[in-house]
């Protein structure tokens, strides 16, 4: 498979390609095109295998830029990782014009106020700052209609597993559920028991 099969649009292309990749590796091939049919998906895989372009790909795909409510939301177990993920998606999304935001802890709350109000289309972040900024009002849920769980298994070694149910409680019914990790303890298949509906497996 080529990214020019994958029924990408063509200013989200014009990112990927910017961005240096020729071919999609093996989780961009298997995980992207599940996602983009709506499909709930389990990826089992590391970093270091593309993962984090597999993600923001597959976001610059599903979002509307003309609207500027939130649509996609990226839980990840540290700050960097969610910076990451944020800076990932806006050089991907640079041409279609996405616009990222990274809610994390450490940051000034004010300033992810003032970005949440101008309008951004996905946020990135860590489950606590994320679930503050939807408890304050500040982060509007309603037109999130996908959830990216990355590095589950790391987020519940760390504490989120309250944060990540209490997150999800406030999504709309019909949400799509992405969910990677490196391992699947029994821990995570509780979570994607609640939160998916018929997933696709992956393991890469
Ligand atoms: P990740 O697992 O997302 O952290 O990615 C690991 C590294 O692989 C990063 O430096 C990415 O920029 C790079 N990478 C991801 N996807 C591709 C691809 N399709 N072609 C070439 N490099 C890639």
């Amino acid at each position: 498979t080529n990214f020019n099969d994958m029924g990408i649009k063509e200013d989200v292309l014009r990112g990927v390609y910017e961005y240096g990749f020729e071919k999609p590796s093996a989780i961009q091939q298997r995980a992207v095109m599940p996602i983009l049919q709506g499909r709930d998906v389990i990826a089992q895989a590391q970093s270091g295998t593309g993962k984090t372009s597999m993600i923001a790909l597959s976001v610059c795909q599903i979002v509307d830029t003309s609207s500027r409510e939130v649509q996609a939301l990226i839980l990840s177990p540290t700050r960097e990782l969610a910076k990451q993920t944020e800076k990932t998606i806006q050089a991907i999304g640079l041409h279609a014009n996405i616009q990222a935001h990274a809610c994390i802890g450490g940051q000034s709350v004010g300033e992810d106020i003032r970005k949440l109000e101008h309008g951004v289309h996905v946020v990135s972040g860590t489950p606590g700052r994320v679930c503050d900024m939807i408890k304050r009002r500040s982060l509007r849920t309603r037109a999130i209609k996908l959830l990216i769980l990355d590095e589950s298994d790391e987020m519940l070694s760390r504490g989120f597993k309250d944060q990540i149910y209490d997150v999800y409680r406030y999504l709309p019914p019909d949400l799509q559920v992405c969910l990677v990790s490196a391992t699947l303890p029994h821990e995570i298949l509780e979570m994607t028991s609640k939160f998916m509906t018929e997933p696709v497996k992956i393991l890469v």
